[in-house]
């Protein structure tokens, strides 16, 4: 069997990978760098920053109560973006490797659809190339949403590829979206001194979680001076002598916002165009490519489409297992990946992560729920963390006491939310957390007393 998979991206290359272990002859296509957006200028780099601003800001605002005195503590910007490119190209070289030790065959090129078991690669120097194969996985991602906005592409307006690699550090900067990517780096940059505003055109930040945790959240942004305005739309952009004047409209009116650079980061769009899935009769909808969400099936028999590029969760876990579920259905074996709990997570200070429904989304779905909620100052390893503010809620089908979801705010939210995520993927009751044992001291224990918190028995609690 020849698959062809088109774009080295965490859907891509995993979905490559799995095929060749399964025993399939497979050539990867890749217009720029393995890796995708999730190495190169994705998950990756921003983590990278993200580090060093938690230890940046710990230092410089609680350093002294930790009893660490730093003294003419400074930021290097350059050496920072030395260590994020190198770790970058570690784990490129590392797929690289994979790729080679897997026999699979990797050609730099844009793929190109001319018939449903023909696809041509145009390499960067020209050349064309045909390959004839069985199956197709595309992978092809996506890229940042553009908004009709006047004099949006003014010098100083960014996307979030080039606010990771600012040749220096701004004054100011206007970050236009305040989801997962926009708080993410108003974080990093008010950690490095940077006057951040936010502008967000819903009611709150990062609307797909449970606003118990988000609060917090704002809550760290506010004591930050981040400023916040949310309900409130960018109406124009324009070039001033100090940077650029954003125009927006508030519930109170119209307002101007000074700032260097503005950065937009309201949500990516799957890449579809130029690839030739109309003329084979790839079935797009609503600007992504269907998929039959079982087998990541297209609508031609023998084109699979997995990762950002079919719209649904833009993930870089969900690619991989999109791209292990479409190889498994390629070579014909039993799905070993399970969609039932994914979690995720948003590495600001503090970190947000959530699994399953949140209390909201649980009652607007008609379940009768039972929350319980934890404050980490009552939790001891959080305060011996200096990280006492944040939260870990459940919520419960009251009727089964079935773990419908759990949403935490605070610090190694996103590693610890996999304890909740294999809970919901075990149909697992609040129960069976509690009668866990978790260690001492550790976060975790937080989680439990949230569990016993559902039945009102949280020990730490009054
Ligand atoms: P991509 O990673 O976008 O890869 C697609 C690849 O296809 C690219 O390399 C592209 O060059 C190639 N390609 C496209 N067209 C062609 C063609 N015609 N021929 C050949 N090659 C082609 N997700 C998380 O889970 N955790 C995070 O912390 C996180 N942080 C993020 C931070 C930022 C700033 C951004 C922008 C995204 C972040 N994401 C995060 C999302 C994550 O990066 C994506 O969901 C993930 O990369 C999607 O994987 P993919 O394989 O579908 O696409």
């Amino acid at each position: 069997m020849k698959v062809v998979v088109i774009g080295g991206g965490p859907g891509g290359y995993v979905s490559a990978i799995r095929l060749a272990q399964l025993g399939a002859e497979v050539v990867l296509i890749e217009k720029n760098k393995i890796g995708g957006t999730c190495l190169n200028v994705g998950c990756i780099p921003t983590k990278v920053l993200l580090h060093t601003a938690e230890i940046f800001r710990t230092m410089k605002k609680e350093g002294e109560e930790l009893g660490v005195k730093a003294e003419n503590l400074k930021l290097d910007w350059q050496t920072l973006q030395d260590r994020k490119i190198n770790i970058v190209n570690q784990l490129v070289e590392g797929i690289e490797t994979l790729i080679k030790s897997n026999m699979i065959k990797k050609i730099i090129g844009t793929g190109k659809f001319i018939g449903k078991n023909k696809i041509q690669v145009t390499s960067p120097d020209g050349r064309i190339e045909t390959i004839v194969f069985d199956k197709a996985v595309i992978a092809t991602g996506s890229r940042p949403k553009k908004v009709p906005i006047p004099r949006i592409n003014e010098h100083g307006v960014i996307t979030s590829t080039e606010a990771l690699q600012l040749e220096s550090i701004p004054k100011s900067i206007c970050i236009i979206g305040g989801g997962v990517i926009g708080c993410e780096f108003a974080s990093i940059y008010r950690a490095f001194g940077v006057d951040v505003t936010i502008v967000e055109a819903l009611p709150d930040l990062i609307g797909t979680m449970d606003i118990d945790i988000v609060n917090v959240l704002k809550e760290q942004f506010t004591e930050d001076e981040i400023s916040i305005h949310v309900n409130t739309k960018v109406e124009a952009i324009k070039a001033s002598e100090d940077g650029l004047i954003i125009q927006v409209s508030t519930p109170n009116g119209k307002e101007e916002i000074q700032s260097e650079k503005v950065l937009l980061s309201i949500g990516r769009t799957p890449i579809v165009e130029d690839i030739g899935l109309e003329e084979i009769g790839v079935k797009i909808e609503k600007g992504a490519i269907t998929v039959d969400r079982r087998t990541m099936q297209t609508s031609v028999e023998n084109i699979y489409a997995v990762g950002d590029c079919n719209g649904g969760i833009l993930l870089a876990h969900v690619a991989s297992s999109e791209g292990v579920l479409a190889a498994e259905s390629i070579m014909g074996k039993k799905p070993s990946v399970n969609f039932k709990a994914i979690p995720s997570g948003v590495y600001t200070k503090p970190e947000l992560a959530s699994v399953g429904l949140n209390e909201l989304e649980a009652k607007t779905k008609g379940y009768q729920v039972k929350v319980g909620v934890f404050p980490l100052y009552a939790n001891g390893k959080s305060l011996i963390m200096g990280e006492e503010k944040g939260v870990v809620k459940f919520v419960v089908d009251s009727q089964t006491d079935e773990i419908l979801g759990m949403h935490m705010a605070g610090p190694r939210a996103t590693d610890l939310i996999v304890e909740g995520a294999l809970a919901l993927r075990l149909e697992a009751t609040i129960d069976e957390i509690i009668s866990t044992i978790h260690g001492h001291p550790t976060i975790g224990e937080a989680l439990h007393e949230a569990a016993h918190a559902v039945h009102s028995t949280a020990i730490h609690l009054p």
